[in-house]
């Protein structure tokens, strides 16, 4: 962000939008109600798209007809829009600006920039701003020449804020309020924001003025917590199917995930844009390192880092091709990047929610995308502690988000289709989908049990014999038979199941102990040096009454996997298909994009997406004719850039 006052707030492009839609007149006076278009043409003309998505036409008829709507759509879904036309719309029929609440405030310039460029007027406001600057907008804002005013939450509850929200309400110019991540709401949304319990004071304030509430984050409770906090009991819930067909997952043991990291990268997206995500900031800095030092773009963004550096990196992930970011879960919200081709997941999220979140951000274009994980027993270990040791909640509080992790364990060891088991837990019912992991190459499920009860009537023979417990290392010694100093030293050679599993591998071992606990059968003590103790789930085992499956932890297996899948990799289906002619008119556009984009201080996605200049480089169009009806032309873009174009794509430019 340049400067805090946004450059696009003019009412000039209000003006312009409005002689694009009405030829004929030249200020925006209201024209007579009937010859508004309709949400279907401004998706056209402003947006350059033919068709609604999903359940995006509904919500957004809804919307436009003042109704209240909460909206549950995966990141990638096309939530934006479920506001945007809205506020067109309204705007055109009189009833003023649309007031986004958005928590990314680092990213309003450039969603603003994208809405200026597609011919619509709006704004920003936030705390860089001077008074001068300030009042010149509120200014705007009661001339009624803005459709869409973005603020943040802490903003909305200023005494300013309330002030001039209520001299728009009184003159009528308070067209709608749309609360982007609703689920900041709720505590047991991943993202919790206490700003966003004061927005219910919009409903209370102004309780005529509709609202559309959106989030990606769908489990019940959230949801609930959401309806609650933001008094939508009255709003029309409108759930989006949450698959992502074109996202592979792949959850991979961690064996040295640095090196598979670097394996998969150069496998299947050298030279691609990808997000890395690290549970630490300590990690995230050597991981970004290792890459760098591999030679690759890699950048470091955590909460550590100074808040200039932050939007630094981020700005260049968005504006230059083919970056690495690697990052803790502090980055990522609301980063509309399309053409992110992986998210890769070096240690396991807390949950299924944010898992699902993190790898949303990848593939946004609808193109092959993929969403990679390495896991182990060190993942859950941590995990487990985390939620055990957080003294700031309660004990409901804990043995809610245990549950949420047991989900997402589940979900690694499961060797049924990825995508069922993550539908299912978002309460859809699907099919194999025959592109993730265990659909390409179904895994090995050998019978486990003998070797789970040999782990358990370990731990608990060792806990018998010495009163205390250990650690899971000294106990796969013990099972594998291995005289180490600290099996003599506590005499552990001479119990009963020393050596009782020697035929099986470490990292066999690892992944029954790592099922143990998924299962809720052995949990792991942070009080006591990470020692392993038995629940009472364990009986059942021990007793022969539960048996336990496992996948094969074969190393061949992601070997073959990844041979497989560098087949058909994001970008082999992304450029195979363009023949050279083609793939040189491609290669000229995106060099002019980029040029465009520089100017205009904004990423280059946000003047047109891949999948547009793609389209335009295999029509090869001859004239502005040619140029209509490609996916992503509105008819601002065309009337700004279709001329230039047409120049680069011939070659004369
Ligand atoms: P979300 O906010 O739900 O994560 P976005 O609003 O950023 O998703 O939309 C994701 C992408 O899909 C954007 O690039 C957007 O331009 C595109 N998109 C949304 N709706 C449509 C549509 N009806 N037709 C074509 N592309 C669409
Ligand atoms: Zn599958």
């Amino acid at each position: 962000m340049k400067s805090g006052f946004c450059p696009y707030s003019t009412g000039a492009s209000s003006y312009f939008f409005h002689s694009i839609l009405f030829p004929a007149l030249n200020t925006p006076t209201l024209p007579h109600p009937t010859t508004h278009p309709s949400p279907l043409d401004i998706l056209g003309q402003v947006f350059g798209y033919s068709d609604f998505r999903g359940p995006q036409q509904a919500i957004v008829d809804h919307v436009v007809q003042g109704g209240d709507a909460l909206v549950l759509m995966p990141t990638g879904g096309g939530k934006s829009l479920c506001y945007q036309i809205p506020a067109i719309a309204r705007q055109n029929a009189g009833h003023g600006v649309t007031v986004v609440i958005s928590p990314l405030i680092a990213l309003m310039h450039d969603q603003v920039g994208a809405l200026h460029e597609a011919g619509v007027s709006a704004a920003f406001l936030n705390s860089t701003q001077t008074q001068e600057e300030s009042s010149l907008l509120e200014k705007q804002l009661l001339r009624n020449e803005l459709t869409l005013l973005y603020a943040a939450p802490e903003r909305i509850n200023t005494p300013r804020m309330k002030g001039l929200l209520g001299s728009l309400h009184e003159r009528g110019l308070l067209s709608l309020f749309a609360i982007d991540e609703a689920h900041c709401v709720s505590q047991w949304g991943h993202d919790f924001r206490p700003e966003y319990r004061s927005l219910s004071l919009l409903h209370e304030t102004f309780p005529d003025v509709p609202r559309i509430a959106l989030t990606a984050t769908a489990d019940a409770l959230t949801r609930q917590d959401m309806i609650e906090r933001l008094k939508l009991e009255d709003a029309r819930e409108f759930v989006s199917s949450f698959d992502r067909p074109n996202i592979r997952y792949t959850i991979v043991e961690k064996t040295n995930a640095t090196h598979q990291l670097l394996r998969f990268i150069e496998a299947e997206h050298a030279g691609e844009a990808g997000i890395v995500y690290c549970q630490s900031r300590k990690r995230v800095e050597e991981v970004a390192g290792m890459l760098e030092d591999a030679g690759l773009k890699a950048m470091a963004y955590h909460a550590g880092l100074d808040s200039a550096l932050r939007q630094q990196r981020q700005d260049r992930f968005l504006r230059e091709e083919g970056m690495v970011m690697v990052a803790t879960i502090a980055f990522g919200m609301g980063i509309d990047k399309p053409d992110v081709r992986f998210v890769a997941h070096l240690d396991m999220p807390k949950n299924i929610e944010g898992y699902y979140q993190e790898t949303g951000r990848a593939g946004r274009d609808g193109l092959p995308a993929n969403a990679w994980m390495t896991y182990g027993l060190q993942d859950v270990v941590n995990q487990r502690r985390m939620i055990d040791t957080s003294d700031a909640s309660s004990e409901e509080f804990k043995q809610v988000m245990r549950g949420k992790l047991d989900a997402l364990l589940t979900l690694a060891e499961d060797t049924r289709c990825r995508r069922v088991s993550l539908l299912h837990y978002f309460g859809e019912d699907s099919q194999p989908c025959g592109n993730c992991d265990n659909c390409l190459q179904p895994p090995v499920v050998w019978d486990a049990t003998e070797a789970a009860r040999k782990m358990l009537s370990c731990i608990y023979r060792v806990q018998q014999a010495s009163g205390i417990s250990f650690g899971a290392g000294h106990l796969m010694d013990i099972l594998r038979g291995k005289a180490t100093e600290k099996v003599l030293q506590h005499s552990h050679d001479k119990l009963s199941t020393f050596g009782i599993g020697a035929d099986l591998a470490e990292v066999q071992w690892r992944g029954v102990l790592r099922q143990l606990i998924a299962k809720g059968m052995v949990r792991v003590d942070p009080d006591a040096f990470n020692t392993l103790q038995l629940l009472p789930d364990a009986r059942q085992v021990l007793k022969g009454e539960a048996s336990v499956m496992l996948r094969e932890q074969a190393a061949s297996a992601s070997t073959d996997r990844r041979k497989k899948s560098t087949k058909t990799s994001a970008k082999g289906l992304a450029e195979a298909s363009l023949n050279a002619g083609a793939l040189e008119r491609l290669t000229r556009l995106k060099a002019w994009r980029a040029e465009v984009a520089r100017e205009h201080n904004l990423p280059a996605f946000v003047i047109f997406h891949d999948a547009t200049l793609r389209a335009i480089a295999e029509r090869a169009p001859q004239d502005l004719v040619g140029l209509e009806g490609i996916s992503g032309i509105g008819v601002k873009k065309l009337e700004a850039y279709g001329a230039e174009v047409l120049r680069v794509c011939a070659g004369t430019a």
